[in-house]
Formats: structure tokens, sequence, C-alpha cells
């Protein structure tokens, strides 16, 4: 199996202290934001300690791959309404799109975006042309969709919308499943085989590359998208274990965003439960104290 969680880059120790958050996790994948996901701040590469944050990766046989980047929140391709928006979204894509290929990942997950009133099919022309502008043809990392939990005016909240971005594209693009985004835009989770077969469908199980694996604190079809510690929401442990299992999506890694608890992360406990595959009610509880 190929788990792990959203790990922080902050400190002096930079990826270094990513891979060694990843590995207390028991973990064997990460996922990162090159800098604070909010705004376009970014440490210089060279500070980054990328060549030890390898070599610790092979040390403990983790195939570099597994390292998933995350792009900022500020990218906003879809904003047909403040073309200051869009073009910074493209040069911030563009930028990011190199960040992870100096750092080696092979999958940078990007939210599609929010049309801010303009409609679907005007936000979903603008994502196209946006990646048709970032992306070129020597990209080594590929660019991810997001699937969307359809809040406000969020594009990429059913899986055509993704294929329409995919295929208005010009160069290739990868999908990330989020489980509680999915559950969130009324597709029903707990049958994973037969979502994956609707995936399959509509845009192929071979571009499936990442999962972001979170229960949700609302119902079914809520649009809210509140991420909540696994098997503590409306998704349930089962469900969320039997896609971590899952034996079609195997070689896809599993990570984890679900929410801190008094400050400390939940990762290794539930990391812990889906390996073991049992679920403990009073598990996160030593957290809370
Ligand atoms: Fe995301
Ligand atoms: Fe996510
Ligand atoms: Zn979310």
């Amino acid at each position: 199996m190929i788990i792990g969680s959203h790990v922080s880059m902050s400190g002096s120790e930079y990826l270094v202290g990513s891979v060694k958050e990843m590995l207390s996790y028991q973990a064997n994948a990460m996922m990162i934001y090159t800098g604070a996901p909010q705004n376009s701040r970014r440490v210089p590469l060279e500070k980054l300690k990328i060549e030890e944050a390898k070599a610790l990766l092979e040390e403990h046989n983790i195939p570099f791959n597994q390292i998933i980047i995350h792009a900022p929140y500020l990218i906003n391709l879809a904003n047909t309404q403040k073309p200051e928006t869009f073009q910074l979204g493209v040069e911030l894509l563009q930028n990011e799109i190199k960040r992870s290929e100096a750092i080696g990942a092979k999958y940078l997950v990007l939210h599609p975006g929010s049309h801010v009133g303009s409609g679907i099919e005007k936000g979903i022309e603008s994502i196209i042309a946006g990646l048709n502008q970032a992306l070129s043809e020597t990209n080594q990392v590929l660019v991810c969709i997001e699937t969307m939990a359809g809040k406000g005016s969020e594009c990429g909240h059913t899986l055509e919308e993704i294929a329409q971005i995919m295929q208005g594209c010009q160069y290739p693009l990868g999908v990330c499943l989020d489980t509680c985004h999915m559950h969130d835009a009324g597709y029903d989770v707990s049958d994973f085989d037969a979502l994956l077969d609707e995936f399959d469908q509509v845009i192929g199980l071979e571009h499936l590359h990442v999962i972001h694996l979170n229960d949700s604190v609302n119902v079914k079809g809520a649009r809210k998208d509140r991420h909540a510690n696994i098997g503590f929401g409306q998704i349930g442990f089962d469900a969320l274990c039997q896609i971590a299992h899952h034996p079609r999506t195997a070689h896809v890694a599993k990570i984890l965003e679900t929410p801190y608890i008094n400050g400390h992360a939940p990762y290794g406990i539930e990391i812990e439960m889906l390996k073991n595959r049992c679920f403990d009610e009073n598990a996160l509880s030593v957290l809370r104290k």
C-alpha cells in the first residue's frame, strides 16, 4: 500500500524535514506545498536540501515519485472576471512546475478553479486556456487535476467536467481523486468499485495518479468541503479502508489531509488503523488531551 499524508516543509531542514515527518508516520508517500499554500512567497530551490532528501528516501527504499506536490490555492485559472488573477495563476503554475521538476516530483496536484459567477462553461474554457499557456511539451511533471466538492463556484466537481478539461488541454493531464470532495459532490464513494467503473468510462482509470483519502464532516452532496478524521465523518472507516486497500488502485498513492487535533497531526495513528484494517474510536483521543 502506498500511503502517506500532507506534511509540512518548514523549519531549517525543509525537504529533509518533510521526509523525516513522513517516516515518523510509518508512511511511504507524502504531499507537500513548496511554500505557504495561500501565497506566492517561495524559498530558493538551493535551500530546500533536495539531494539530502533524496538520499534519505533511497535509504528507506521509497521511490521519489511517491512525493507529491500540491500547487498553491492562489492559482485560479477559471477566473474570467479578473484577467490579472488568471495571468497570475498561469505564472504561478509555471513557477510551481519548475520547482516540482527541480525537486524531482512526478505529480503536481492542481485545483481546477472557481468561475466566480461566469458559469461552469466559461470557467472550464478559461482553465483549458490557462493550462495550455502554462504547460509545455518538455514538462517532466504531470499536472493532476483534483476533483472538487462543488462549494461556491468551483469547477470540476463532476467527472465529466474533469474529462472536459483533459480533452481541451493540448498536453497530458492526470487526476487526483479526493474522497471527501467526491462525497460532497454527491458521489457514493462507499461503492468504490462502481465509482472506479464510472471513472474509467468517463476519464480512463489510467489517468488516476493520486487519491486524497479524507472523511467528510457533511452528508453526501452537501458541497461543503470540510475534511474529517478517518472514521469520524459521514464516509466512515470501512469505506475509506476499502479504498486504501483496493487492488485496482494499489499503485496509486493515498494521501491523508485530515484535520489536526489540538495542534497534533493524526496521520501516524490514522495510517496505522488503515494498515491494520482496524478502527479504534479512542485511538485519536490521546491527541485530544
Ligand atoms: Fe487540494
Ligand atoms: Fe484534497
Ligand atoms: Zn478539500
